[in-house]
């Protein structure tokens, strides 16, 4: 019998619930997948928790998977039974089986498993645009990422140093600063316990940073501000420790003329042409050996609740994911 990880009301990691479902059929357009690997992301978080409103209660929690084509809807040329593909993007991921829409799954190569993209495919697709499209990094210049021993993280600091940045990364432990400078960080802080920002004007001889990879969110702001040299960008794509706060424009004059942006992954990817050129980048990048997807968590579909608490509980590295039995 299929099961899945369901809500039946938002809250802690406790609303989680394992259950046994019937098994999808595909509408015109979608495909019956059989899931081998699914991620866990900090989004996933955000629905449980209802900062982020999901369609309706119940839900199937979880946005990126990896599995087999079982069964093609009517109208589905691109895919057929046997495929092995992937995706990011529709909720309801913490699953054995699940339908989605044919014209969002990406074919998955042989060279990558599907573990790997299961701890890729959102985290790898967003560090992705993230490097090469909201601000496109290039050798000599400065990046400063946050978290940078989580799973976007990591990604990042290895993208930007293939790039040719000086990677600055912030992280929560000796061991995650550790994890960062062997993943491409140049240089680390323990931001909770340093002054990260007087630490990042030291490491750059007070010249700062050309943009500043933020995903922690409430914590950063608005120090982040202050490692951009004029002109720099600060890129806020996410909220582990909160929402930011409305941000005065006039802050961004006053700290020197900024750019700021709060960008998604959807409306990067939200045209089928952008999908599969991100995703070919990615895996591209992947099986050249520039940026390795360090997948350091894994866990049945049932423990789904030990997965939340121990991101929440910022005891995770790199990349989690859920292993549905076969
Ligand atoms: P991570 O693996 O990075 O986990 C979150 C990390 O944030 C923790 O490990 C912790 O690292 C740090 N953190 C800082 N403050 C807190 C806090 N108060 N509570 C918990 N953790 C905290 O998660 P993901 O890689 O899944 O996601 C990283 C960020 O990227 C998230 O904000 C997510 O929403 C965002 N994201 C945005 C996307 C977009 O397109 N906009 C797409 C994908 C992800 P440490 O201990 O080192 O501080």
């Amino acid at each position: 019998m299929p099961a899945a990880i369901r809500v039946h009301r938002t809250g802690g990691p406790e609303v989680l619930t394992y259950e046994e479902i019937a098994t999808p059929l595909p509408a015109p357009g979608e495909v019956l997948l059989r899931q081998h690997a699914c991620g866990v992301n900090y989004i996933d978080t955000y629905y449980r928790s209802g900062l982020y409103k999901a369609p309706s209660l119940p839900f199937i929690l979880g946005a990126e998977g990896a599995g087999e084509v079982v069964a093609i809807g009517e109208g589905v040329s691109e895919f057929k039974p046997g495929d092995r593909v992937a995706y990011a993007g529709a909720i309801g991921s913490y699953a054995s089986e699940r339908t989605y829409p044919a014209n969002r799954l990406v074919p998955l190569p042989e060279a990558i498993s599907y573990e790997q993209a299961a701890g890729m495919m959102l985290k790898g697709m967003t560090a992705q645009y993230l490097v090469r499209r909201t601000f496109k990094v290039s050798a000599g210049q400065t990046v400063l990422v946050h978290a940078a021993a989580g799973g976007v993280g990591l990604i990042l600091c290895q993208w930007a140093k293939a790039l040719g940045a000086m990677v600055i990364g912030t992280v929560g432990s000796e061991e995650k600063a550790a994890l960062a400078r062997a993943n491409g960080a140049d240089h680390t802080i323990l931001y909770r316990s340093e002054d990260w920002v007087k630490r990042v004007a030291d490491i750059t001889d007070g010249r700062k940073c050309d943009v500043v990879y933020d995903g922690v969110g409430k914590d950063t702001f608005p120090g982040s501000l202050d490692c951009l040299k004029p002109l720099g960008m600060w890129v806020s794509f996410g909220n582990a420790s909160g929402p930011v706060e409305p941000v005065p424009m006039l802050l961004l004059s006053q700290k020197g003329s900024l750019f700021a942006t709060r960008p998604t992954l959807g409306t990067y990817v939200a045209e089928r042409a952008d999908l599969l050129a991100t995703a070919d980048d990615l895996f591209e990048t992947v099986a050249s050996g520039k940026v390795n997807i360090p997948v350091n968590q894994r866990y049945r579909l049932e423990d789904a609740r030990k997965a939340h608490e121990e991101l929440e509980g910022r005891g995770t590295t790199g990349s989690s994911i859920l292993l549905p039995s076969s």
